[in-house]
């Protein structure tokens, strides 16, 4: 079975996962909404993550910083200079295209099989440029961030004073970015819209090369234990010297196997202390390190760990569908790890009778206090777990008549089909070991 991102767009969209943006206005380019289930799969990728790299850690903290921010920080990042793609035009079909990412004519759509006739190259500038206050002249000119890190580096002393922290160190952040992506596209791959998790990790210079390795793996461990995605679909790339940002010493992307080849997921960079270093230069402030113990003032340099949270949520998707057939009938199935599974249980009372749904409904109101359930009576048993399988709900619980006789339910696996008997009083423990494990 080939999964295709056709099906994964389809089943999105059944399900409430994602919905085309303002669609009952035939929908906005490449723009995506994330329904119920989404946002519950969204949630549970931004935790996952938030754990991992901030509060399982005694050297990580985290910041949320404005969207909008002074337009000077674009300067001293290089994003106004530099921040651009090559973008080429089509005098034939007006339509336009990265220069470095040009289809195939077959896939171009350029009138009536016509040749495209490309104007030159000429330099694009990414960011979303909008105005603040009533008057819009170029004094009140900002910008949408294309990127949250900024917002730790303009914080660096107002985070190491307040938190008296020492190198090595990291700031973390969780929030919208915005890029005029000439070429968005692929759902949710590429939109103009997105959401990342950034950390700027601040270390000595001379330790940053070690601490690259470092967080090349603990990145890479992330996805293949936490998240459980097929370690085979995923792999580093390290780019070339002679490729590198002006300003990285070193950098490795993680790329993930998608139906339209091997891409970027995330990127691990490590970026000296050109930003630290440009910032002190257009504020005049010193942004440096003075340290007690060596007596060192230092510039430190920072190993960025770049996600795109949208990027994470199409790999769960695509990595987790299935289709096979259960007792005759087709099924899909999303294989998630439980700890990403928007819903964690499905509730069912086998029969409309015998006081099994009221006793279903009792048992949801307790498990509901602590994971997301769903109750659901409707047709047969069959049907409602191969619903619930549709979404990746990786445990049913089922009330029968011997539950009303001693207060045991069955516990069904979404993987093994497994089914087990134990008694309501052990389900609280037993789905904590499962959804943890
Ligand atoms: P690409 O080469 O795919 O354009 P990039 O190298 O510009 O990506 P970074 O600036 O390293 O991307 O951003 C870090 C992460 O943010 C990416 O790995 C990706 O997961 C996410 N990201 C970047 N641009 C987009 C976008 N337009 N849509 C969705 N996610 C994005």
């Amino acid at each position: 079975m080939t999964v295709t991102m056709e099906k994964v767009v389809n089943l999105c969209k059944r399900r409430g996962f994602v919905f085309p943006s303002s669609e009952i206005y035939g929908g906005f380019a490449s723009t995506w909404d994330y329904g119920p289930l989404g946002i519950e799969l969204k949630r549970n990728i931004r935790d996952s993550w938030w754990r991992y790299m901030v509060t399982s850690r005694e050297n990580v903290v985290g910041l949320e910083s404005a969207i909008l921010m002074h337009p000077r920080v674009w300067e001293a990042s290089g994003h106004i200079a530099g921040f651009s793609d090559p973008l080429v035009d089509c005098r034939v079909c007006k339509r336009r295209f990265r220069a470095d990412h040009i289809p195939e004519k077959v896939d171009r759509q350029c009138a009536k099989g016509a040749e495209c006739d490309f104007t030159d190259t000429r330099q694009f500038n990414l960011m979303f440029k909008t105005f603040v206050g009533p008057v819009e002249d170029e004094a009140a000119v900002a910008f949408l961030r294309p990127e949250t890190a900024q917002g730790m580096f303009v914080n660096f002393l107002n985070v190491q004073q307040s938190g008296r922290l020492k190198p090595p160190f990291g700031i973390a952040q969780i929030g919208k970015s915005f890029r005029n992506e000439i070429t968005p596209g692929n759902f949710i791959f590429r939109t103009r819209e997105f959401e990342q998790m950034e950390m700027e990790f601040f270390v000595k210079p001379g330790s940053d090369d070690e601490w690259f390795e470092y967080w090349r793996e603990q990145r890479m461990n992330w996805y293949t234990q936490r998240l459980g995605i097929d370690a085979t679909n995923l792999r580093f790339y390290d780019h070339p010297k002679e490729d590198l940002a002006h300003y990285s010493k070193a950098t490795t992307d993680i790329e993930y196997r998608y139906p339209f080849g091997w891409g970027e997921l995330e990127g691990v960079a490590n970026r000296t202390n050109f930003d630290l270093k440009q910032h002190s230069e257009y504020s005049g402030k010193d942004l440096t390190f003075f340290d007690e113990e060596s007596r060192e003032r230092y510039q430190p340099y920072v190993i960025e760990p770049a996600a795109g949270v949208d990027r994470i949520l199409l790999i769960t998707l695509l990595d987790a569908y299935r289709e096979d057939e259960q007792e005759g009938e087709p099924r899909i199935v999303l294989r998630f790890h439980p700890r990403l599974a928007p819903i964690k249980v499905g509730i069912f009372p086998l029969l409309r009778k015998e006081g099994q749904p009221e006793k279903a409904l009792q048992l949801r109101d307790i498990l509901k206090e602590r994971f997301a359930v769903f109750y659901d009576q409707a047709g047969s048993i069959g049907r409602r777990y191969r619903r619930q399988d549709e979404v990746g709900t990786p445990f049913g619980i089922t009330v029968d008549h011997q539950t009303m006789q001693d207060d045991t339910v069955t516990l069904r696996d979404r993987d093994t089909l497994e089914q087990i008997r134990l008694p309501i009083d052990r389900l609280i423990p037993e789905l904590i070991q499962r959804i943890e494990t």
